[in-house]
């Protein structure tokens, strides 16, 4: 059973739902911005930690954007969240851009999108998924979740920002449950990072890359 929401319950001014890359680079926003008006605000993510594509860190493999177009810096050059602060943070920038290359591993860009979700801190509920999203009679959101453990809770909300990404789509009719048929989105998971040999099984049907 769902819990009735109190009628003095905490009211936030935006919930943001999934701690994806759009999400973030709004929480920076909202954290570092002069024009931010308001600190009340939370990202609710349904997984238990906070990952970008897990699925397709494929080692060696890299982005194909430039550093510069990570959370921030286009908004913000100077921001402590940049891409380049994460590198100078963990003591590699030089090792970085020695490299000759500028579009970062995918391991790097997801143990970057880790640690700003680290610097957000308690501004992330994790584990927690949102099922449900209704309007209430004086036009706020009223957020229902779910933890891991099957607890159920309610947030209310002023506005809600929807970045839930894409969910895997397969094309020519193809099964995505069939056990020989493998979405992009899980590679890593099916195959096992041990069984990656650099290139892709021809009995391994890659419907769709995103
Ligand atoms: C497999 C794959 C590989 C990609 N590779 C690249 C690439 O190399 N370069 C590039 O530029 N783009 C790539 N993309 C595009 C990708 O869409 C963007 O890089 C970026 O991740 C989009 O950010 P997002 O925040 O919109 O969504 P996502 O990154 O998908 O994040 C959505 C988040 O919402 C959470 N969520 C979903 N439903 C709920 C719910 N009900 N309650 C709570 N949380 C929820 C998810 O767990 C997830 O953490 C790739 C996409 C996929 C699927």
């Amino acid at each position: 059973m769902f819990q009735k929401v109190p009628e003095n319950f905490d009211i936030y001014d935006f919930i943001a739902v999934g701690a994806g890359p759009a999400n973030l680079s709004l929480a920076i926003q909202a954290t570092e911005s002069a024009d931010s008006r308001t600190d009340r605000w939370l990202i609710l993510e349904k997984e238990q930690e906070v990952r970008w594509h897990p699925g397709m860190i494929l080692p060696g493999s890299r982005l194909d954007t430039h550093f510069v177009k990570d959370l921030v810096s286009l908004k913000d050059p100077t921001s402590r969240f940049s891409f380049l602060n994460y590198l100078a943070d963990q003591g590699r920038i030089e090792d970085f851009l020695n490299c000759g290359n500028t579009s970062p591993y995918r391991a790097d860009f997801d143990r970057y999108i880790q640690w700003v979700a680290e610097k957000l801190g308690d501004r992330i509920a994790t584990s927690t998924e949102v099922v449900s999203i209704d309007i209430e009679d004086g036009g706020d959101y009223c957020v229902t979740v779910v933890t891991t453990t099957g607890d159920s809770k309610i947030y209310r909300a002023r506005n809600i920002v929807v970045g839930v990404g894409f969910k895997p789509r397969a094309i020519c009719g193809l099964d995505l449950t069939h056990p020989r048929v493998i979405h992009s989105s899980e590679f890593l998971e099916k195959t096992g990072p041990s069984r990656w040999r650099g290139s892709v099984s021809r009995r391994i049907a890659q419907p769709s890359s995103h």
